[in-house]
């Protein structure tokens, strides 16, 4: 995101990791996704008995169809939110062990700029891909 003015930012990223308070930030985000996660429920719940009403033939009914493409696109986001909630509570156990902000890989501090994008992070940038496809020894 650059600003228009094409000015750069005056801002010196100079305020240390801990400053960030990310255990609180993590909470505030853990509480929303589990709201997020009861309304999730709720809809998919109403889904349940739209289907069960309708009893419809999802091959040949177009609106079964449409049903089930939703129910499916809101079983993945379900999934989404549940595996968020497991990463900011992996991260709150890492603040816990005072492990928090140092990539799991090389033990190097996470810059402060990734962890404020995404506080769950384990890994640094350069480790990021790593992690992702389960290589973290
Ligand atoms: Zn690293």
């Amino acid at each position: 995101m650059t600003s228009a003015t094409g000015a750069p930012d005056p801002t010196p990223h100079l305020i240390p990791a801990q400053h960030l308070d990310p255990a609180q930030h993590l909470r505030e985000q853990r509480a929303a996704l589990q709201s997020r996660l009861g309304a999730l429920a709720e809809d998919m719940g109403s889904f349940f008995e739209a289907s069960r009403d309708s009893n419809a033939d999802d091959e040949h009914d177009p609106e079964g169809q449409t049903i089930a493409f939703e129910r499916a696109q809101l079983a993945a986001v379900t999934d989404q939110v549940r595996r968020h909630l497991q990463e900011i509570d992996a991260a709150l156990e890492r603040i816990a062990d005072d492990t928090y902000g140092r990539c799991e890989v090389c033990r190097l501090p996470i810059p402060r700029e990734r962890l404020e994008v995404r506080p769950t992070a384990r890994t640094c940038v350069q480790h990021a891909d790593a992690a992702a496809s389960g290589n973290v020894t």
